[in-house]
């Protein structure tokens, strides 16, 4: 018999992914310009020269039984070192490779993550509106999610409502900064005060609260400064992933940082080779491994997003929308123009402009844009945001 969760999960995809494949048809139907596709995260900034060179450069010069050959689980040593001295470079924290898990990408490592500090029944908290797949997530590791509500005035974790949330069965927090779907970074101040009320916690109840820090979007900011959890936290988990920063999403590349600092940091790293065995998350794609060496300082080139940012702020400005002002990541959080954020999507579908509902990110009546589209696409996407406008205004 198949088993029922996966069945909902597989008959009910994503809403991201639903949004995605409609986009897909439309575009072979009424040709790819008249489609306004804000749907996915996908960057539509190429990948740095240098990604490309890496491959060709490997593919002519290296024998393919080995190229292309299984790494040991967590990864090329030589990968691994790379991470490490990026890390301590940027964020002068201690960091070896012992201390890096290589993933396919940053789905595989909050999936080994949630598995390898977890016990079922546990709780896990996010911060709302959070990533879609934390639940499923939180949920595949036999734990409940707990979804506390950032501050609606400004987007920062709400630190009272966290500390009420959490109780002898919360194993861990989810942060995201810059965070998908808002584009809010949280101050070091906002990630300080987290840190003290969490150390409080802990000590009150007597066992860890791990701080499990997403971030894919870490590089993609407009100006204002991302604090790196692990300088303020001691139980932090990095999840990361050069999907965003190199645009590389398909390739499913990332990585684990279990930092020394955590007081049985040998434990958890094991407990993290043994999850990412048991969910058969082992030696990501090792042509990526092998392109990280080389290109993991190449800079993030966020100059398209910036000005896509300004010319979709700019638009909705005159047309009469409310949003928030994204600091970070290429996603516009758009208030609904009604309560329902399904049927505000719906109504945007029929301007063949696809937005994602914000239900799935935990909270009613707003949407996401995705602006790491063309710029093109977001200027010919004008006359449809005037049209869903004008249904309501009617
Ligand atoms: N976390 C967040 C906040 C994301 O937005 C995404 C992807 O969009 C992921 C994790 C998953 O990243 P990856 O594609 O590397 O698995």
């Amino acid at each position: 018999m198949i088993n029922e969760r996966m069945f909902g999960l597989g008959s009910q995809p994503n809403p991201i992914r639903v949004q995605y494949a409609y986009g897909l048809q439309r575009k072979a139907e009424i040709g790819e310009e008249n489609v306004f596709d804000m749907s996915i995260g996908n960057p539509s900034i190429p990948a740095p020269a240098a990604v490309r060179e890496r491959i060709e450069q490997l593919l002519r010069d290296e024998a393919p039984e080995v190229l292309h050959g299984y790494t040991m689980a967590a990864g090329l040593a030589s990968a691994r070192q790379a991470v490490a001295d990026n890390l301590r470079e940027r964020f002068g924290i201690q960091a070896t490779a012992a201390n890096v898990y290589l993933t396919a990408g940053a789905t595989a490592a909050l999936y080994i993550t949630a598995a390898a500090i977890t016990h079922p029944g546990d709780e896990i908290i996010v911060n709302a509106p959070y990533f879609t797949e934390y639940k499923v997530m939180t949920e595949s590791a036999g734990c409940t999610c707990v979804e506390v509500p950032m501050r609606q005035t400004d987007f920062q974790l709400d630190i009272d409502a966290l500390r009420e949330a959490i109780n002898p069965k919360t194993a861990a927090i989810v942060i995201n900064s810059p965070n998908n779907p808002v584009g809010c970074i949280y101050t070091q101040e906002n990630i300080e005060a987290l840190a003290a009320m969490m150390t409080e916690k802990e000590e009150e109840l007597g066992h860890p609260i791990y701080l499990i820090s997403d971030e894919p979007y870490r590089e993609i900011t407009y100006g204002k400064e991302v604090p790196f959890a692990a300088n303020f936290y001691r139980d932090t988990i990095v999840c990361y992933s050069w999907a965003k920063s190199l645009s590389l999403p398909g390739e499913r590349i990332g990585y684990i940082y279990v930092s020394d600092n955590i007081p049985n940091a040998s434990e958890v790293a094991a407990a993290v080779g043994g999850a990412g065995r048991a969910l058969g998350f082992i030696c990501a794609p090792v042509l990526f491994q092998r392109v990280i060496e080389t290109c993991i300082s190449e800079p993030t080139n966020v100059d398209a997003y910036a000005s896509n940012r300004e010319l979709l702020t700019g638009m909705l400005d005159e047309l009469g929308y409310t949003y928030i002002q994204p600091d970070g990541a290429f996603y516009l959080w758009v208030k609904a123009l009604e309560d329902d954020s399904q049927a505000f999507c719906d109504k945007a579908k029929a301007h063949d402009l696809l937005l994602v509902q914000s239900d799935c990110f935990g909270v009613s009546g707003w949407a996401r844009a995705s602006y790491c589209v063309s710029a093109e696409c977001i200027k010919n996407s004008r006359k449809a945001w005037a049209a869903l406008k004008a249904d309501y205004d009617a």
